[in-house]
């Protein structure tokens, strides 16, 4: 199913380790115009770096959202947030630090830049924070920082 011009559904749902662990990670259909609004903020990031994303994890179920390790708190099971990288533009940090001044035009509610277990990618939600500080982070396996900090 086409979400947007340049994303398909199957793109924000495909994850190597659900497969691995027979989880069914097919959003309800409640939460597909979520995934349209997603695709919609993917499309003007992607038209700003004008190369191609690659999505890297996006909807996630409860049931693979825990298994991951990720918080309950956290927007993929929402359908409001992609992790992503774009090597063709540069990377993570490069794409941070030029998405970061453009979140109130581009419309992103909040930008992270990971750096976990010796991978970096670019997280991006539409969902608004409650604290403005929480709208530009780094999150490291040292912790959270506000703010984009260059990763090497
Ligand atoms: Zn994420």
């Amino acid at each position: 199913m086409k979400l947007s011009q340049h994303f398909d559904l199957s793109e924000l749902t495909s994850s190597r380790k659900a497969v691995q662990l027979g989880i069914d990670n097919t959003p309800p259909a409640e939460l597909i115009p979520r995934l349209v609004l997603l695709a919609d903020m993917l499309e003007r990031i992607r038209s700003t770096l004008n190369t191609p994303i690659i999505i890297t994890s996006g909807y996630r179920c409860s049931q693979l959202n825990l298994a991951i390790g990720s918080r309950t708190t956290s927007d993929h099971p929402q359908g409001h947030a992609a992790d992503f990288i774009a090597p063709d533009f540069g990377t993570p940090t490069e794409i941070a630090r030029l998405l970061a001044p453009l979140v109130q035009v581009l419309g992103i509610g909040q930008i992270i830049l990971e750096g976990i277990n010796g991978k970096q990618w670019v997280h991006v939600s539409t969902h608004v924070p409650e604290k403005p500080i929480n709208r530009v982070i780094t999150v490291t396996d040292a912790g959270t920082v506000a703010g984009i900090v260059g990763l090497a």
